[in-house]
């Protein structure tokens, strides 16, 4: 096992952790519930964490991290007018209705 990412919250750290798994790195989130005693630890101990099963897959999983933050980056959300869905801001119709976003 091997620490992997220091996440800011148990939605960023289930983030990683699937874009990993999805890509088959085997890897698990530690802290996930350490959000309430942030203030009495340091945040680097409180925070939710990503470990990988084995380092090895170190190289390959920071490069799917650093897929994920590009693609954040450029990524939100947009709504879509006619069903109201939430859609990736970089589509160009709407995944759902498939009306023009
Ligand atoms: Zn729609």
């Amino acid at each position: 096992m091997e620490r992997f990412y220091t996440a800011l919250n148990r939605f960023d750290a289930y983030l990683v952790l699937h874009r990993l798994q999805h890509a088959g790195i085997p890897a698990r989130v530690f802290n996930e519930h350490a959000q309430s005693i942030v203030g009495d630890v340091p945040p680097d101990v409180a925070q939710p964490q990503v470990w990988l099963e084995d380092s090895r897959d170190r190289p390959r999983a920071e490069n799917e991290l650093r897929a994920m933050q590009t693609e954040r980056t450029r990524t939100g959300s947009r709504w879509c007018r006619s069903c109201n869905e939430e859609n990736p801001a970089n589509f160009e119709l709407c995944w759902k209705c498939g009306a023009s976003l």
